[in-house]
């Protein structure tokens, strides 16, 4: 499915929460040096959008791409 998945930097607390709630959780998301998380590639995302409920400070915006 074709999505984007948009981390707010200042909102991600570095809680894991999104890469555990995900099925596909290692071909998708990855933490940076600072020890926040964001997707990396959302090819083999299915737009559960398990992670953005699980995240606890919302820092999580799921877009459905038109193409
Ligand atoms: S929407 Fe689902 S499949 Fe996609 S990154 Fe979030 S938890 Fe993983
Ligand atoms: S669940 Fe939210 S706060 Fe926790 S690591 Fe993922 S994006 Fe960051």
């Amino acid at each position: 499915m074709s999505v984007e998945i948009i981390v707010d930097r200042e909102k991600c607390i570095g809680c894991g929460k999104c890469y555990d709630v995900c099925p596909k959780a290692p071909k998708i998301w990855n933490i940076d040096k600072n020890g926040k998380y964001y997707a990396y590639n959302t090819l083999y995302c299915h737009n559960c959008k398990l992670c953005a409920g699980r995240c606890p400070t919302s820092a999580i915006l799921i877009k459905k791409m038109s193409k």
